[in-house]
């Protein structure tokens, strides 16, 4: 059961995983380096090793802990240079072998940039070194511009590789949590930050409120002038509704003419107050193909220790009473507050 949890954990969570394989690395791989170098008196790279296995660990242990990958990624990067570029000063040839799997490594841990900047700072310095002091770390020019030319490439290549895998992530996940057609936020993310403000409700107490705003008759607008004209007042609606809503309001396309604009810090009379201005925008900004589109709203305040499908049920039922009262109103939690009379032409 525990184990199944942490595979689950290791499985969802890539940068984990692969701090955590470092961690492995470290500890069956340099530790035993650390003990031989210590025994037979070379105690600069000893305890270079050491420090490496050591910090490690706490990485690794930190990650778990705080579910944070990036602090730990930066952390071990910077060590695991400066380890690896003391010991490839110290022991030579012999220690530059180490600097192909940093590069790799670094391109694992950090953003692409950062870990460019980390493998050029790596190789200037053993360039910069091997200058000053001839034969401590290359053995001839020779080697050294072989090593730099491939130690460049595999940098060079690591990078574009690091940066087309992170360019492709962002876009899937854009792809991932948005709606095409209109791009407000999917369902899928609709259900993942309701679950979120519940929990900040629950450990924090900031108050959430939800909007469930529903076109009138849209189905009208579709049968009598096409699915395009459909399309485009859903695409203006999206437009007009984040214009007019707050910064920090997030909006949600979970239905077909459906939305739901999830609002933090908001008590009844904000929530209220938010529906009556987004309201009256779509009555006197929306228009269709014949003329004006109206909109029914349904609204909840979270409850504590309320699940999040049930601040969704509230809200929608709320708009029920809405369609049902008329179209073009606006229901919250008890309250019914009929706007009908605002000005819709
Ligand atoms: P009500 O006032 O009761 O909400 O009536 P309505 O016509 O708006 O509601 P109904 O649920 O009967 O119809 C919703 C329509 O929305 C039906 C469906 O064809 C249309 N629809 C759903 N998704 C899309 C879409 O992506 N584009 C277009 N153009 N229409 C869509
Ligand atoms: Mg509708
Ligand atoms: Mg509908």
């Amino acid at each position: 059961m525990q184990i199944s949890r942490l595979l689950r954990r290791l499985r969802s969570d890539f940068q984990l995983s692969i701090i955590t394989l470092m961690g492995l690395f470290g500890v069956i791989g340099i530790s035993p380096y650390a003990v031989y170098r210590l025994a037979t008196g070379n105690y600069l790279v000893g305890s270079s090793d050491t420090v490496i296995v050591v910090s490690t660990v706490m990485a690794v242990i930190y990650a778990w802990r705080t579910g944070d990958t990036i602090k730990p990624g930066i952390y071990l990067a910077t060590i695991f240079s400066a380890g690896a570029t003391l010991i490839a000063i110290n022991l030579g040839v012999n220690g530059l072998f180490w600097i192909y799997p940093l590069i790799m490594f670094n391109f694992f841990m950090v953003s692409p940039a950062k870990a460019l900047l980390a493998t050029t700072l790596v190789l200037t310095t053993l360039v910069g070194y091997g200058q000053l002091k001839p034969g401590s770390v290359f053995e001839s020019d020779y080697q050294m511009v072989s090593f730099l030319v491939t130690s460049m490439m595999a940098s060079i290549l690591s990078f574009v590789f690091a940066y087309r895998t992170s360019t492709q992530r962002d876009q899937l996940q854009q792809l991932a949590i948005h709606d095409p057609l209109t791009g407000a936020r999917n369902r899928r993310a609709m259900n993942e930050e309701l679950k979120i403000a519940a929990s900040i409700y629950r450990r924090h107490g900031n108050s959430y409120g939800v909007l469930v705003m529903d076109l009138d008759h849209f189905k009208r607008i579709n049968d009598n002038h096409g699915h395009h004209a459909g399309d485009q007042v859903l695409v203006d609606f999206v437009e007009l509704i984040k214009s007019s809503s707050r910064k920090e309001d997030r909006l949600f396309r979970f239905g077909g003419e459906e939305f739901l604009l999830l609002l933090p810090n908001t008590e009844r009379a904000g929530l209220l107050a938010a529906a009556q201005h987004l309201q009256q925008q779509v009555a006197q900004h929306l228009r269709g193909p014949s003329g004006a589109v109206t909109m029914s709203v349904g609204g909840a305040i979270l409850r504590r220790d309320e699940h999040w499908e049930s601040l969704l049920q509230r809200a929608d039922e709320r708009l029920y009473r809405a369609k049902n009262a008329g179209r073009n109103c606006i229901v919250i939690d008890d309250g019914v507050d009929k706007t009908s009379s605002l000005p819709i032409a």
